[in-house]
């Protein structure tokens, strides 16, 4: 069976990303790399959207760019401006398009649908494929969203809704998230941070159909892509080898408080990248213990106190929004953090530490 230098287990984002950050920096060029990836076909499957607070490889694949984001619960909007750090959204399909694309030109990379294809004894491993056990004490952001179509201009494209809690709770934490691509189309998305044990928040298509209906007051569209999904709120549990590094969601990428993840996903690929040739002496990357100290205690309260919720997340974007995205990004400093804290109701986050 054939050897290979590199393996990455999983061709999707992580995968994906950190296999074209080394092509385009002619890493591959004496070195070679299997990505074992199941899937038979690439299509569109995921939108990414983040806040550019750091560039990335795939400006081309953005199907939008906005400047001005809403946040709101009952009866109050807060209108705020994101002109630093644009939020964007990336088309998944054209993303999977533009690297598969630029991998085939490498004679050095290969494609496998399973591991037990190739000898992986004496490779370094990029494994993109999560560990998960079941526990019914984990906390996951559930979500289905759908792309809507319009016949006539309904929505004002230069403005996305990030949070919308005014919306039905069901003792959990809510939201509706809407992304209006132009005036006649939109992605509009219901969103659970919960452990949904029971599964009995999955009522997603009446959740949206309502929400579009009674909120928007849209009566006449058409629904023309849907997708539906569950980001891990904790890091997923492995074993420490030597030639194994996890990436993606697997390799703790995901902020824990928001689920983004696309864009530590890109700052990891490159710090791979640029330690690939030292890559067995390298500290391990990691969003920063700060982070992590800070959104476990923010779930905590989550769990606490779904109720409060909609008001903490309001009162946040009552700080400079410039401040909130770094923060929700991992890149504000010790004082734009305590500006975040100052925000939070202090004794419930205190007694958060002791639960
Ligand atoms: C629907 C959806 C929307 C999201 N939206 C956002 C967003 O807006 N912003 C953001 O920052 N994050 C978002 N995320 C979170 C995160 O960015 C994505 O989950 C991202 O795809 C994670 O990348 P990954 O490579 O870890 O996992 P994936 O992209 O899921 O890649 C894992 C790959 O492994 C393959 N695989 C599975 N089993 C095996 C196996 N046994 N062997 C080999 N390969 C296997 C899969 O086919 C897949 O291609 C979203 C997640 C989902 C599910």
């Amino acid at each position: 069976m054939k050897e290979f230098d590199y393996i990455i287990i999983g061709g999707g984002c992580a995968g994906l990303s950190l296999a074209y950050e080394l092509e385009i920096n002619e890493k591959l060029k004496d070195k070679t790399l299997a990505i074992i990836e199941p899937r038979d076909e690439y299509k569109r499957d995921k939108t990414w959207s983040f806040w550019k607070v750091a560039n990335h490889n795939f400006d081309d694949c953005v199907k939008k760019n906005w400047e001005n984001f809403t946040v709101n619960i009952k009866k109050n909007t807060n209108h705020l401006q994101c002109t630093s750090y644009p939020y964007q959204s990336v088309d998944s399909g054209l993303f999977y398009e533009k690297i598969n694309n630029k991998l085939k030109g490498n004679k050095n990379i290969s494609f496998f649908k399973n591991i037990n294809e190739i000898n992986s004894k004496n490779s370094f491993v990029f494994n993109s494929v999560p560990s998960i056990k079941k526990d019914h004490r984990n906390l996951w952001q559930y979500f289905c969203g759908v792309e809507i179509e319009t016949q006539k201009s309904f929505f004002d494209d230069k403005i996305f809704n990030l949070m919308d809690f005014d919306c039905e709770q069901r003792e959990s934490v809510h939201f509706f998230y809407t992304l209006p691509y132009s005036e006649t189309s939109a992605l509009i998305e219901t969103t659970w941070l919960s452990r949904m044990n029971d599964g009995s928040k999955k009522d997603y298509d009446s959740q949206i159909k309502d929400y579009i209906e009674t909120n928007l007051k849209l009566k006449n569209y058409k629904i023309t892509y849907k997708e539906e999904g569950a980001i891990p709120l904790f890091y997923p549990t492995y074993e420490i080898e030597k030639n194994k590094i996890n990436i993606g969601t697997a390799g703790g990428m995901t902020r824990l408080s928001t689920g983004y993840t696309f864009l530590n996903i890109q700052e990891h690929s490159k710090f791979i990248c640029n330690n690939i040739e030292n890559i067995l002496n390298t500290k391990k990357f990691e969003i920063s213990k700060k982070y992590q100290f800070l959104d476990d205690v923010f779930l905590r309260v989550l769990e606490k106190h779904p109720d409060k919720m909609p008001d903490i997340f309001f009162k946040m974007f009552k700080c400079s929004p410039k401040t909130v995205i770094k923060f929700l990004s991992n890149k504000s400093n010790f004082f734009e953090d305590l500006s975040i804290i100052f925000k939070m109701p202090k004794i419930t986050f205190i007694k958060a530490l002791f639960y």
